[in-house]
């Protein structure tokens, strides 16, 4: 049996997902995390499967998750739809229900949060609800694990029976009735040849869905007669159709409200999260509140507790190599596979594990932001940044799940809901710094810059965010013209971060690096040994000078030359960061032939700091790895724009590495007694002087009146206002 887990967003469907399953799925308090259906089976009923679509409000094809789900439920035949409903937020949540039962499909709706409701004073009359609506109500709490077995029995129940919703008429007496059930009786045929229900479909042609209209196969003059009950029925209702189907089911639900559910004044949550979001989200506040948080959390991750965990695991891997090299080494074994062992793969897998615990913390206190619901907060103050450079506050999801990975940021992308804000979208999110970079900037830190290793990196991420909104403002202007969809997202009350929830990522983050450490990076570690070991004619060389990669390295390393990178190692490393981003450092250890602690001494011979710092801006722009290109692939559906992608994110990282090269060889020239720190923070502060003075004159201007004409509306004071 398949059951579709059907619901608004940030109702509860994937905890509830992984207690009926047992399986891991990314839960966030935040809208838009779950953009592709999951499957998995219920515990201890195997013969049942559970779905996972994405949240939607309604079953209209707005975007492409509300598409997703309508076509699993209507398509796949699920035996039974579990729609889950935010007991807290009822009125809203009942809005999709109805339009569920109107798909004669069996159905249970399981009410979640009770626990929240319940803790409030409030009460839901079940019995009554599921009277009004005909179909079963199990009240539930996902994340408490309360009523879960009930629900599984019902659901097996309903579904073995096929027991089908008992209500579908939800419409008082009038001319919406008239209209619906005129529709229906004209099109039962058509929908009955294709299995639909006759008044599903009839709502949809009355929305003016046009799908359907080609699904039924209706004649021109079926089409006709339709949109004349239409007409008839909006002349007679003084509303368009969909305000008037609205109005219909919002109606009902009001009945089914007043009979059955008793609210309380308003929850505890809420009360709680108006009070930290007027100092959250406040107009002043709020952005310097997020910036000063970010910083606060790289400090944590990269200067103390992050690397000093790293700094442990180091000494381990080393000690354990160094026991591997003298243990082969008395073995007596071969020297090249020796070399091959402790050169290839503990140097070149071993420096990129040790980064794991900087992921591990980082993503730690990400994970706990999120799940306290901070983040949906933030796309909501970012919305009005967002929006100048033609993106709206629904575009920061994606970008901040790009500080994980880009690929499940570019996914991410499908809860928007135009197509022009997903494909600006989808360019713009790699240029958010992954995590897959932390290993670079924490070795280049840690050669070249100690004392600002957290200045740097939060510069990095900072610059990253800066040249992703310059790209977009490029694109607004001359490809991508056009306006942001308006930006509506539910703002969920403040919770406690879920002590399981905020693991269960951590754990996925761990395996998903160890995954790739021991695979793509393992492979590129071994090719990279090989070519730097072997000549054209397959002999072992003593200098890699002579091998086969400082061919190729050299013959791309005039590109780099201009960066300060012109040196083949330096190349070779930045081209196998395309397989994976911490391929580049796994490259180098292995170039250099010693591990993570002697590196420094290396690098120090390969960059300058200067080097250093356009090598870091580099890496940070161009082309994340394989995975991110696959991913542009799928999402863009196009060979030529994924390639015009990587040769746009390739030239933006050499221009701004180009840019920052000759600027900081310009600043030291200028001034030999300021060191290149001061200088930098000195051109920061400059840009934020004057980013603030244009905007103040800006809002003076907006003040002003400036003769438009349109002085009857507006509110500002202005001393010629004309009548
Ligand atoms: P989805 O967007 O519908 O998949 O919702 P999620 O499963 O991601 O959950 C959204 C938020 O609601 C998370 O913060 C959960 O911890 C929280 N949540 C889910 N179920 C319950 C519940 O029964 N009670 C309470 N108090 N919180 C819940
Ligand atoms: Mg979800």
């Amino acid at each position: 049996m398949i059951f579709a887990l059907v619901g608004n967003q940030n109702s509860g469907k994937t905890t509830l997902f992984n207690t009926l399953t047992g399986a891991n799925q990314r839960v966030g308090n935040f809208p838009g995390v779950t953009v592709d259906s999951k499957t998995g089976e219920i515990r201890r009923h195997k013969d049942c499967t559970v779905v996972d679509l994405p949240g939607i409000y309604s079953i209209r094809p707005y975007s492409a998750e509300e598409i997703v789900t309508r076509d699993f439920v209507l398509e796949q035949n699920p035996d039974a739809i579990i729609n889950i409903v935010d007991a807290t937020n009822i009125e809203r949540n009942l809005y999709l229900t109805l339009q569920l039962i109107e798909l004669k499909i069996p159905m249970v709706v399981a009410l979640n949060m009770m626990d929240e409701v319940r803790g409030n004073g409030g009460t839901v009359d079940v019995a009554k609800i599921s009277e009004m609506l005909g179909v079963p109500v199990v009240p539930i709490s996902a994340s408490k694990n309360e009523g879960i077995s009930e629900l599984i029995n019902t659901l097996i129940s309903t579904a073995k029976s096929k027991r089908l919703p008992s209500v579908y008429d939800f419409c008082a007496p009038g001319p919406v009735h008239r209209c619906i059930h005129a529709v229906s009786h004209l099109i039962e045929d058509h929908a009955q040849q294709r299995g639909i229900s006759a008044r599903f479909a009839a709502i949809k042609l009355i929305e003016g869905d046009l799908d359907f209209s080609d699904k039924l196969n209706l004649s021109e003059n079926e089409l006709h007669t339709i949109g004349h009950n239409v007409q008839e029925m909006e002349s007679e209702c003084k509303m368009d159709a969909n305000a008037a189907l609205a109005d219909m089911r919002y109606s009902f639900i009001e009945t089914v409200c007043l009979a059955a559910v008793v609210k309380c004044s308003e929850s505890r949550e809420h009360k709680r999260s108006v009070k930290i979001d007027s100092l959250l989200t406040n107009k002043y506040l709020a952005l310097p509140i997020f910036f000063s948080i970010l910083i606060l959390i790289f400090w944590l991750t990269f200067s103390v507790l992050g690397s000093f965990l790293s700094d442990l695991l180091l000494q381990g891997i080393e000690t354990l190599t160094l026991f591997v090299d003298t243990g082969l080494k008395n073995y007596g074994i071969n020297p090249v596979i020796g070399n091959f062992i402790v050169n290839g793969i503990f140097v070149g897998v071993g420096s990129v594990v040790s980064f794991l615990p900087l992921i591990i913390v980082l993503f730690l206190f990400l994970s706990i932001l999120e799940d306290t619901g901070y983040m949906a907060r933030v796309a909501f103050v970012m919305d009005k940044i967002l929006r100048k450079i033609g993106l709206s506050g629904r575009s920061f999801v994606p970008m901040i799940i790009g500080f994980g990975c880009s690929v499940p940021a570019i996914m991410a992308t499908r809860t928007l809901s135009s197509e022009r804000d997903r494909k600006l979208t989808v360019l713009l999110t790699p240029f958010m710094s992954c995590s897959a970079k932390i290993p670079i900037y924490a070795v280049f830190c840690a050669a070249f810059f100690p004392k600002h290793a957290t200045l740097v990196i939060s510069g990095l991420y900072i610059f990253g965010v800066v040249v992703g909104i310059l790209v977009a403002l490029l694109l607004n202007k001359t490809v991508f013209r056009g306006k942001p969809v308006p930006f509506v997202m539910e703002m969920p009350n403040y919770r406690m971060p879920s002590i399981k929830s905020v693991m269960l990522l951590l754990w996925e983050k761990a395996k998903d690096f160890l995954q790739k450490a021991f695979t793509v990076i393992f492979v590129a570690t071994i090719i990279i040994w090989f070519l730097g070991s072997f000549d054209a004619k397959l002999n072992f060389v003593d200098n890699q000078s002579n091998s086969l990669l400082a061919s190729v390295g050299k013959l791309l390393s005039p590109i780099f030359a201009p960066l300060g990178l012109g040196d083949w190692k330096v190349t070779t490393s930045l081209i196998s960061g395309l397989s994976a981003k911490e391929a580049v450092i796994s490259t180098m250890s292995v170039l250099a032939g010693t591990t993570l602690d002697k590196l420094d001494g290396v690098l120090a011979t390969m960059f300058t700091p200067i080097s250093a710092i356009s090598f870091l801006v580099f890496t940070l722009l161009y082309t994340p790895c394989v995975a991110a290109i696959a991913a542009f692939r799928r999402e863009l559906n196009s060979l030529s724009k994924t390639l015009l992608i990587i040769i746009l994110q390739c030239s933006v990282a050499w221009i701004c590495a180009f840019a920052v090269y000759r600027l900081c060889h310009l600043l030291v020239s200028l001034n030999t007694t300021l060191n290149i720190f001061d200088l930098l923070i000195l051109a920061a502060v400059l840009v934020c002087v004057v980013l603030a003075v244009t905007y103040i004159i800006k809002q003076k201007k907006k003040g002003r009146c400036v003769g438009c004409g349109s002085c009857e509306g507006c509110l500002s004071p202005c001393q010629n206002k004309k009548k």
